[in-house]
């Protein structure tokens, strides 16, 4: 995962890896807005996947300041299934992605993946395991091969051409790169060519789908879009999260009705747990979130609603 790709063979686009140690890593927390805290056991074995279902247990999490974010989560995420996390603002859905990722451990209870407590598994090993599509990716300025290729990390020292395509493809950006003048050498970043949100989060997709994790974790990956992009994205996303176990955290909860369970998060503890319909019959917080969400997207998208303004 923290690995830099160049491009040494021009003509086969074949990129290998040089490793970047530290420098690298600190790019990376920065990125996540957080701090190195946690060691690998001594001797800890690597994570094994075999189905990917994920286990919160009774997980209590506090950071720095004491003040307690998790009051004692518990929650399971079946093999293969979506589920999806919803609630408040500040309601601690970032910090359960932080946690799974392993940036911090918590002060109680276990995170397992396939019965394995991550704390006890090799950093390196549950990061490879694991896929994030964050809110805003980050683009480097480097070729748009570099950036996809980039997502291969420590899982493969080599990326092929046909990874590369076959990334962009299921990604559905491969007619946008094909359409630039150098292709896949095509700069992009500040300082090259100017991708829109959505071309962003197509590259990003493209790197996680590159490292081909048996987990995908969403942390309001459409959220930053205009609402015919996430359309569009979100189709993307749920065609590449099929086979896999998923995690999205959503903001927008018209992004996550048909999730196999939603999970609703409010101030640290799980207020309701179930399915679009059954929360919605339920008449709790999740009811409430999406009446007032749908009256907000009435006003947005009625055109005589606009049209009388
Ligand atoms: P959500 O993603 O649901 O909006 P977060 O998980 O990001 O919420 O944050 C949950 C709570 O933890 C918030 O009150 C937030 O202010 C706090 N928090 C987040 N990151 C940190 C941090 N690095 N240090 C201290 N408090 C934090
Ligand atoms: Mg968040």
């Amino acid at each position: 995962l923290l690995q830099l790709f160049r491009p040494l063979d021009m003509l086969g686009f074949v990129y290998r890896s040089v490793r970047q140690g530290l420098v690298d890593m600190g790019e990376m927390f920065k990125l996540m807005d957080t701090s190195v805290e946690v060691t690998d056991a001594p001797g800890a074995p690597a994570l094994a996947v075999s189905e990917a279902r994920i286990t919160f247990e009774n997980v209590v999490f506090q950071y720095d300041d004491g003040r307690t974010i998790l009051h004692g989560l518990s929650f399971d995420v079946p093999a293969g299934s979506s589920v999806a996390i919803v609630g408040p603002s500040g309601a601690g859905k970032s910090t359960i992605a932080r946690l799974l990722f392993r940036f911090y451990d918590p002060q109680g209870g276990r995170i397992l993946i396939d019965g394995q407590d991550i704390a006890g598994v090799t950093q390196e090993s549950l990061r490879a395991a694991i896929g994030i599509v964050p809110q805003d990716s980050v683009l480097f300025n480097e070729s748009v091969g570099y950036n996809i290729a980039y997502g291969a990390g420590s899982a493969g020292d080599e990326v092929t051409e046909t990874e590369l395509r076959r990334a962009a493809e299921d990604a559905a950006i491969l007619p946008f790169i094909e359409s630039l003048p150098q292709g896949f050498d095509t700069m992009v970043g500040e300082r090259g060519l100017k991708l829109s949100g959505g071309e962003k989060q197509r590259v990003a997709i493209a790197r996680t789908l590159i490292k081909d994790p048996p987990i995908l974790l969403l942390d309001e990956a459409t959220s930053a879009l205009d609402s015919r992009t996430e359309q569009d994205i979100l189709s993307t996303l749920k065609r590449v999260s099929q086979r896999r176990t998923t995690i999205a955290i959503a903001h927008r909860l018209s992004t996550i009705a048909d999730a196999d369970k939603i999970l609703v998060l409010d101030h640290g503890r799980l207020a309701e747990e179930g399915r679009h319909t059954e929360l919605l019959e339920r008449g709790g917080l999740y009811a409430e979130m999406w009446a007032r969400q749908a009256a907000e997207r009435d006003d947005e998208e009625d055109p005589r609603a606009q049209a009388a303004e």
